[in-house]
């Protein structure tokens, strides 16, 4: 059965919540304290979501299955999908011509790596943007995701205004139960940037 396969190698895609996620890198922007992999762990529920190889378009494509058997197809592993920002958007593409629904959870830092406005590249092709909030300011986030950006944390509250101009639906997230973190004082950037907010709790994937 492929979900037993997939436990004991790289699991590229596996399913939770009647969604499919798509692991499609292990490379991050952030080296988040609270991360599972610093902690030595890259298991997810059953899944080990190391990635050995970074897969490719086509291994992606044949890992995800029957896009018409899911809620949502969701970008997300323990790495930060917008890496491999082609690969992801020519993915999407495949995803959006099958009719899923598709979402990318995301650190929200792609325009920062990439050194340009990459959020018009979305247009069509993602349906939700949900971006890691994790902290209402710059000390507290910097704490917490330690970053090697010294902006980071401004990057992803443009990149969350930006991208809400080229998208269906731009969610922010931070988790409650992380030390300092305010979550109403999260809810409220949200509200003031006009995005939903979502709060997520402590190791629960989503
Ligand atoms: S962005 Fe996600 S995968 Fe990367 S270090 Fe942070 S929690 Fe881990």
């Amino acid at each position: 059965m492929a979900g037993q396969i997939e436990s004991r190698v790289s699991t590229i895609a596996y399913t939770l919540h009647g969604n499919r996620y798509l692991n499609i890198t292990s490379r991050c922007t952030l080296r988040c304290a609270f991360c599972p992999k610093f902690k030595g762990s890259w298991e997810v529920r059953q899944y080990e979501l190391r990635l050995h190889d970074e897969p490719s378009v086509a291994d992606i494509v044949a890992a995800a299955g029957d896009p018409s058997r899911y809620s949502e197809i969701v970008f997300c592993g323990l790495g930060e999908p917008t890496r491999r920002l082609d690969v992801l958007l020519e993915v999407a593409g495949w995803l959006r011509k099958e009719g899923a629904s598709v979402r990318v959870n995301t650190d929200g830092l792609a325009n920062l790596i990439h050194d340009r406005d990459v959020t018009p590249e979305f247009a069509g092709l993602v349906d939700t943007v949900s971006v890691s909030m994790n902290a209402h300011d710059e000390s507290t986030y910097n704490r917490h995701c330690r970053p090697r950006h010294p902006q980071a944390f401004f990057a992803m509250l443009e990149f969350c205004q930006l991208v809400q101009g080229h998208v269906p639906e731009v969610v922010m997230t931070a988790i409650d139960g992380l030390p300092g973190v305010d979550i109403t004082a999260c809810r409220d950037i949200a509200d003031e940037i006009g995005v939903t907010f979502r709060r997520r709790l402590l190791d629960v994937v989503g």
